[in-house]
């Protein structure tokens, strides 16, 4: 078990899904966990489950003024933040690009890449205080390859992509790792936004047959969080069972 003792652990989107398996582990391992997410019952629920310190803000990423009010929340309670996971992201619904609604496009895009843009701004000042931070954007194996009728989607991740390389280079003379994963479809609240054909075409493409596991993806991500981590940075880690090798 990767050791988190006397870090706190930022994980957005963690109420539920995958954020909460990555809450879970980094717990197990001993920090102390602040859920952001706009499921205020939720979020609390979750913190309760995990205990240890974890508590909840409410917080849409996609406003900055509510993530701001996040990290001052989050400093005056915990006094530090070692570790960001930024897990808080929509699907939207699927359909092709010319019949996609502007409004939603934009919605999906202020959530998944403006929000993890939002997240890292507040966030990262601590860190370079501190001298250290461990930072996990989740992407997509939609960001890498493009999913038909999810162009608003791919199209976020792809930015998450760009903006974790960036930003993991613009950091990299510090101890301050940033990294992002690209999943595959993992079973959780998400697919209740998605066609069950989406959900099909999906798994078909996912070489190892099966759906990725919570556990699995929890167990990659901690490690990114995790001292051991102290080389690579600006990277992004395939969790797509073989879909993108790249
Ligand atoms: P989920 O729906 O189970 O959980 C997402 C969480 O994000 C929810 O608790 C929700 O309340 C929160 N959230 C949504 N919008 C928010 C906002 N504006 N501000 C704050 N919180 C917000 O989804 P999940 O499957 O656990 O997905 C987690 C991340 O992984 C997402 O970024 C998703 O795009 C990505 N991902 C998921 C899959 C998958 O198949 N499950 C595959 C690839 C990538």
């Amino acid at each position: 078990m990767t050791d988190f003792t006397n870090q706190t652990a930022i994980v957005t989107g963690g109420a539920q899904g995958i954020g909460r398996a990555v809450a879970d582990r980094l717990a197990k391992g001993g920090a102390r966990i602040a859920i952001w997410d706009r499921d205020k019952a939720l979020g609390d629920t979750a913190a309760e489950e995990i205990g240890g310190g974890a508590f909840a803000c409410e917080v849409d990423v996609s406003d900055w003024a509510s993530v701001e009010a996040a990290m001052t929340a989050t400093l005056d309670t915990a006094g530090r933040a070692d570790i960001l996971v930024n897990s808080a992201g929509i699907a939207g619904s699927n359909g092709p690009l010319v019949d996609y609604p502007v409004e939603e496009f934009r919605q999906i895009t202020e959530i998944n890449l403006l929000g993890t843009f939002h997240v890292n701004r507040a966030v990262v000042p601590a860190m370079t205080a501190q001298g250290y931070g461990r930072i996990v954007n989740i992407a997509s194996v939609a960001g890498k390859e493009g999913n038909p009728m999810a162009s608003a989607y791919s199209a976020s991740k792809a930015g998450v992509i760009g903006l974790t390389k960036s930003l993991g280079k613009e950091l990299a003379d510090k101890d301050i790792a940033v990294n992002c994963v690209t999943p595959a479809a993992a079973r959780t609240r998400i697919f209740d936004q998605m066609k069950q054909e989406h959900i099909d075409y999906m798994l078909s493409k996912i070489p190892r047959g099966r759906f990725l596991e919570l556990h699995e993806a929890a167990a990659m991500i901690a490690w990114l969080c995790s001292r051991e981590n102290s080389f690579t940075t600006a990277s992004v880690f395939d969790l797509s069972g073989g879909r993108a090798t790249y």
